[in-house]
């Protein structure tokens, strides 16, 4: 599913008074199509006693990718973990620090969520969990140095989606590796694999059909969904 306005705010609702005592004020909540993050509080600084503080804070939930629920839930518990600590003052060691990877652990443990920190490979390992419902794919789009672009679809798993990545780059022939994570039903025709090989497409197929995806960022020694 993708989020609503009415969705976040009812979920809002429930893990407030779930998981936070019932504490936390409702904030504006906003959607994005951006490609960079699947969920995000902001906010301004203001000095108020010679202290700088957090105020207007805004949910902003991402909608380009069509997630399963639970996942959903699990972002905008993520990001109700930072407001908290945000309204709260409380300042943390990192983005996600200690007092966050705490309050998200008892959260998890307490109510089997299985909230996570960003920038690891997150969507599509709870996807995994939770079965093939929407068909989230892992897309490898393979630029080969005589100017063709070949595609694979790779299993959701950290270690074959690397192991795909940095063979195919090892190649003379690749010269560029972009992932991608797309519910797009395209892709559902392609075989899924980790075998090191591309198929060579219409570079404007892929494009068309990339449009609603996420882009995966990728060193080659982790996969990241940007999530922040
Ligand atoms: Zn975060």
């Amino acid at each position: 599913m993708r989020a609503t306005v009415e969705f976040v705010e009812r979920k809002f609702d429930e893990f407030n008074r779930l998981c936070f005592g019932g504490r936390l004020e409702p904030l504006p909540v906003k959607l994005s199509d951006a490609k960079t993050f699947m969920g995000k509080v902001e906010y301004k600084w203001r000095t108020v006693g010679g202290r700088r503080e957090k105020y207007d804070f805004v949910m902003r939930v991402n909608t380009r990718v069509d997630l399963p629920e639970d996942e959903l839930e699990d972002i905008i518990l993520h990001e109700m973990i930072h407001y908290y600590l945000g309204v709260n003052r409380l300042e943390d060691t990192a983005p996600h620090g200690k007092l966050f990877l705490s309050l998200m652990n008892q959260i998890n443990e307490r109510y089997g969520r299985h909230i996570t920190v960003s920038r690891k490979y997150s969507v599509a390992q709870t996807a995994q969990t939770v079965g093939a419902r929407p068909r989230l794919h892992i897309v490898a789009v393979v630029a080969m140095a005589d100017g063709r672009v070949g595609v694979k679809v790779i299993p959701r798993v950290e270690e074959r989606i690397l192991n795909y990545y940095n063979g195919m780059l090892s190649w003379e022939q690749v010269k560029a590796i972009e992932l991608f994570l797309t519910s797009d039903p395209f892709f559902n025709s392609f075989p899924n694999s980790g075998a090191l090989k591309a198929y060579i497409v219409d570079k404007r197929d892929i494009d068309a059909h990339l449009t609603d995806s996420m882009r995966l960022e990728c060193d080659g020694r982790t996969v990241r969904v940007p999530r922040d």
